[in-house]
């Protein structure tokens, strides 16, 4: 038989590879920025088109490359950031494997311009599917211009596989807010097809957040920091009543790099844990910085995984961290003391010295007694947190907590539709009761109802809206004063995909101007205060959906609107309101399951109560 083993090709074999590296355009853009980082840039630019499938440009004013090291760069396992393998274990830099620009230029047609400060030329080199067509000397400023063009020309199976462009853009948007946060000392911009979606100066962590994720952050934050011996830590953690039920705002670096990190999300989630509902996540932004050498360098540049040495330690302090930030700032509030817990973002003039905080705390206050000593009326800024004499009365429920009850076999539950569980007449004489304000009580003719408030009214809200974007003729009530929201550019472009469905759905909304539209009418039941924070969460729920897929978007729209416009567990109801929400379930096509599938409502029939009480 004859020989029938090849050696591939290089430039099969970079291909091959660059799919490790390169699998779509966020990841090129990642290497690009880190490259730029890594040379020392101050000022880095960001230029896309079609979400990076025409082009990718990234410019840097860093330190720039000789004529041979601009023609090296793209050669597998070229680099300047190790030079034998000890260097492994000091890693300072992003990049080290010199595996990015040769991936790149496998699976692209790539132009680059660089010239180092000191020479009066720079280089220009052209190179598409690893081959070289030209380099020659070129006029061009100090730094180094990467153009990324038709990425995967060469590899349509790969460039069909893209998805659509909001999609892709998403990613590139995710990976520029992970570059750019940990390096606020740098200025960075970001144009996606002529249109500026980010300018960043150059800045505190603070002012990087609010730049990125809008001013209104800065309402939302509070100030984490910790300096130990194992890690130091810095950064801000959100507050609790603005948690979501997604993870959305997560960011955890160590040394400058972004990082997933299970444990560690679960330190600081932790410390929130009785302070926001279950399922509901709150924000981060977190930066800690431990020795390299107590990271496992065994792990792959492209990926976010990392292993910590002292990982149960960082875990710790971590927490702890963060719950002395929680705790510090709730109790504040509580004791009335006087200064706004709010971060500045502003940052302060030279020579300026803050003045003492004031204050003024009651010396009456018992926070074990019942009642409330304190006259005016108590601001708490946790929604979620019980007010002081609440806290007391929920220490007796806490066995109760304890004991959530556990998903329901929902193979169970009837089917939409089937209504065997549904009592046959609704018609109850005795006015309900709101136990615990999560569950209402009532008697119909099959026996005790127990219903939970939250879950049933979601599933009432759910098939109210779906109805109305049914028909079309969903009632809006218009707003006395028009409300202005401002969102982030990645969640300003969603909205404005978004916004036909919202407006079938009683909304009227129209853009006012970069990043901010104008809200004139809502559906009924949406409170005006809850505006922004409502369309947020629709958003992100939206974009979360979008990711993985969620087949129907009527549907995902209709389910975020309603989970969030149900009257929540612990919110106390009104004689009339529970009559309503029992008259309204009752009229819906499947009452006994929420739209997350969950059980409304459990009945006791007089025979099951005759066997318990025999
Ligand atoms: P790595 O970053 O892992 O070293 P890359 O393929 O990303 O590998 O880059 C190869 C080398 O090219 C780098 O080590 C660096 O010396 C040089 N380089 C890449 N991008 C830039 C840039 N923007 N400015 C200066 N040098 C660069
Ligand atoms: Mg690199």
């Amino acid at each position: 038989m004859s020989d029938i083993i090849n050696i591939l090709p290089d430039s099969v074999a970079n291909q091959i590879a660059a799919g490790e590296v390169v699998d779509r355009p966020a990841s090129a853009v990642k290497e690009l920025m880190e490259n730029a980082l890594d040379a020392g840039a101050t000022e880095i630019q960001l230029i896309v088109k079609d979400a990076g499938r025409t082009l990718i440009q990234v410019i840097d004013n860093g330190c720039g490359m000789s004529d041979c090291d601009a023609r090296l760069c793209f050669e597998r396992h070229a680099t300047s950031k190790i030079h034998k393998a000890d260097d492994l274990f000091a890693i300072h830099t992003m990049g080290f494997r010199g595996e990015a620009l040769a991936s790149i230029a496998a699976v692209a047609q790539v132009e680059m311009k660089s010239r180092q400060c000191d020479r009066e030329l720079g280089t220009q080199i052209i190179i598409e599917g690893s081959e070289v067509k030209d380099q020659s000397p070129c006029n061009c400023p100090t730094g180094t211009s990467i153009s990324v063009k038709n990425l995967f020309f060469n590899i349509p199976a790969r460039r069909n596989f893209l998805k659509k462009d909001s999609i892709e853009l998403n990613h590139i948007e995710e990976v520029f807010k992970r570059v750019a946060l940990p390096n606020h000392n740098v200025a960075f911009s970001f144009h996606h097809n002529g249109r500026l979606l980010y300018d960043l100066k150059a800045g505190n962590f603070a002012q990087r957040i609010a730049g990125l994720f809008g001013n209104n952050h800065k309402e939302r934050l509070y100030h984490i920091e910790e300096q130990t011996e194992p890690v130091k830590i810095f950064g801000y953690v959100g507050k609790a009543e603005y948690a979501r039920r997604v993870r959305g705002e997560q960011y955890l670096f160590v040394n400058g790099r972004f990082i997933k990190h299970i444990g560690l999300s679960a330190a600081i989630e932790k410390a929130y844990s009785e302070l926001i509902p279950e399922h509901t996540y709150p924000a981060y932004f977190v930066l800690m910085e431990v020795d390299p050498q107590k990271l496992d360098v065994n792990i792959h540049p492209t990926k976010t995984e990392v292993r910590f040495i002292d990982e149960h330690i960082i875990f710790a302090i971590l927490r702890a961290a963060t719950k002395k930030a929680l705790g510090q700032f709730s109790l504040a509030t509580e004791l009335e003391f006087n200064p706004s817990t709010e971060i500045d973002f502003t940052p302060a003039a030279k020579g300026y010295m803050p003045p003492e905080p004031k204050v003024t705390y009651n010396p009456d206050y018992n926070p074990f007694s019942e009642r409330r000593t304190t006259g005016g009326e108590h601001n708490s800024s946790l929604r979620f947190s019980p007010q002081p004499t609440e806290r007391v009365k929920m220490a007796e429920y806490e066995h109760f907590f304890d004991t959530t009850p556990k998903e329901p076999d929902v193979s169970q539950l009837p089917l939409a539709g089937e209504s065997a569980a549904v009592p046959s007449t609704t018609t109850n004489t005795a006015s309900p009761i709101n136990y615990l304000s999560k569950y209402i009580i009532t008697t119909l003719k099959s026996g005790i109802v127990i219903i939970d408030q939250q879950r049933a009214h979601e599933r009432i809200l759910y098939e109210r809206l779906l109805a109305e974007r049914a028909k079309g003729n969903a009632p809006a009530q218009q707003l006395l004063f028009p409300v202005n929201c401002i969102f982030n550019p990645a969640d300003s472009e969603l909205l404005t995909e978004i916004m036909p469905d919202l407006e079938q759905l009683g909304f009227i909304i129209s853009a006012l101007g970069e990043n901010t539209f104008v809200v004139t009418a809502t559906p009924v039941d949406v409170k005006e205060d809850e505006l922004q924070s409502l369309l947020e969460q629709t958003i992100c729920d939206y974009k979360g959906n979008m990711m993985q897929k969620f087949a129907d978007r009527d549907k995902s729209i209709c389910l975020s609107l309603a989970r969030q416009m149900a009257a929540k567990s612990g919110t106390a109801l009104k004689p009339e309101e529970m009559q309503q929400i029992i008259a309204d379930l009752f009229c819906c096509q499947a009452p006994n399951i929420s739209p997350s599938g969950k059980r409304t409502m459990f009945i006791i029939g007089e025979q099951e109560l005759n066997e318990k009480l025999k």
